[in-house]
């Protein structure tokens, strides 16, 4: 791995993270992706004992919130190794969306709702979950939805209709978008975020969405949810009413640089097992595939990639430290998608040069060509960030 912002600390964690990756989870993948997802689930759940031993445990975290201080750049290039595996950021519990949640119940709650549901979290014996999208409406449009909290009294009563919320099956709360003000004239200040448990009366999980074939269970499920008269404490809300959007886009900023780093590592991943297959299969008498120029083409590529999505990931992390996020809003659109573009070609070439093999649920590579396709959809569709990134570009040119 090439490293722009190495430190000594960084080293350090990053070798005691290796080490339990290479000794307690590498081996066991394949027996984890086969076991029904709650199964999994209990057995590393086990291993994330250990794995809060490291050091690394909420990586995202300053250590007075319970995480080991690290800077945005020092935490990508971790969350890079730890996307080596599938499980990586769940043995931390750096994973989206705990991770997002973890900052907003930070900055945005306070009393016992912290001591209820953030501390739990902070420690791994909890999960949550992040309903935004509902599948009537264009969820690349954020301002449109239909769901609504009216104020009852000193409750908010919450009704509507969510999916894809990532996490939702054994969650203990979700954070729910919902419109509170819905005839506010900015329609960015209609909704607001309200804290729900998942055992409130009302709240109904309808099913786990089929992904690609398999339908996840427990931290890996997409969900379908009703909300219908839900009741909860009007101090659930985080922040003021009509802050919704405004924190979603503080929560969205750091998480794009995590993810882009997840699929980094992923891309590594696939890269180190494309080109073990292109040395090991047999083509032709005294042969391999790695002596054919388009596999050597592929991995020329791949490796040009890689390293400049990095480069780019790793600088706008540092833009972002230094600057702040708004200043690094066209760097953070222009990862989004580079990232994700590299990571479905490297893992597609990866899956071509296993052939019949890379199309198996013996084959990592599978696995990850199936579960990453989102990659290009959600945090922002590709294309919304190219929008967004080619007007702000445009608008210094004159356009209106
Ligand atoms: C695996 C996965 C996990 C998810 N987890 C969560 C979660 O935890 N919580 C949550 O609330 N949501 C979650 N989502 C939902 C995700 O945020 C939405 O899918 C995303 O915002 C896109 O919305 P949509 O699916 O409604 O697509 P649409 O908005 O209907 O867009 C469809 C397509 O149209 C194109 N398009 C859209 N807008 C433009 C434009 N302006 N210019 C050009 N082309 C455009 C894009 O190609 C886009 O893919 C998840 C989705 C997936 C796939």
């Amino acid at each position: 791995m090439l490293s722009l912002f190495s430190t000594d600390r960084l080293s350090a964690l990053t070798e005691k993270v290796r080490q339990f990756l290479e000794e307690e989870i590498y081996p066991i993948e394949k027996k984890l992706l086969q076991l029904p997802g709650k199964e999994a689930e209990i057995l590393l759940n086990e291993k994330r004992k250990t794995a809060k031993k490291t050091g690394a445990w909420n990586l995202y975290l300053r250590p007075e919130q319970g995480g080991p201080g690290l800077s945005l750049p020092e935490i990508a290039q971790l969350g890079e190794l730890l996307g080596t595996t599938p499980y990586g950021h769940y043995l931390f519990n750096c994973q989206a969306p705990d991770a997002g949640n973890i900052e907003l119940l930070q900055e945005y709650t306070s009393g016992s709702l912290r001591a209820q549901f953030l501390q739990p979290l902070i420690e791994g014996n909890i999960r949550s979950c992040f309903a935004m999208t509902e599948p009537e409406y264009a969820g690349s449009n954020p301002i449109l939805m239909a769901t609504t909290a009216i104020r009852d009294g000193e409750d908010y009563l919450i009704n509507g209709h969510k999916w894809f919320t990532t996490g939702a099956d054994g969650a203990a709360f979700a954070i729910v978008m919902c419109l509170t003000d819905p005839e506010h004239p900015n329609p960015y200040e209609r909704a607001s975020m309200i804290l729900v448990p998942t055992n409130t009366p009302g709240f109904r999980i309808i099913r786990n969405i089929p992904v690609m074939g398999h339908a996840g269970e427990g931290w890996a499920s997409h969900s379908e949810i009703k909300l219908e008269q839900v009741r909860v404490p009007a101090t659930n809300i985080l922040g003021q009413p009509g802050q919704g959007f405004r924190l979603a886009q503080e929560r969205l900023g750091p998480g794009r640089i995590h993810h882009c780093m997840r699929w980094i590592g992923i891309a590594e991943r696939c890269f180190d097992m494309m080109c073990r297959r292109a040395v090991s299969r047999e083509i032709a008498s005294g042969q391999v595939l790695g002596h054919k120029q388009m596999v050597q083409q592929w991995i020329a590529e791949s490796r040009a990639e890689i390293d400049s999505a990095r480069y780019m990931v790793l600088h706008t992390a540092h833009e972002m430290e230094t600057h702040g996020q708004k200043q690094a809003r066209e760097a953070i659109s222009a990862i989004k998608f580079l990232a994700s573009g590299m990571l479905q070609r490297v893992v597609d070439r990866s899956l071509q040069t296993h052939g019949a093999l890379g199309m198996t649920d013996d084959c990592l590579v599978s696995f990850y060509y199936r579960e990453e396709r989102a990659a290009r959809i959600y945090d922002g569709s590709d294309e919304t960030h190219k929008a967004a990134l080619a007007k702000r570009i445009l608008r210094q040119y004159g356009l209106k």
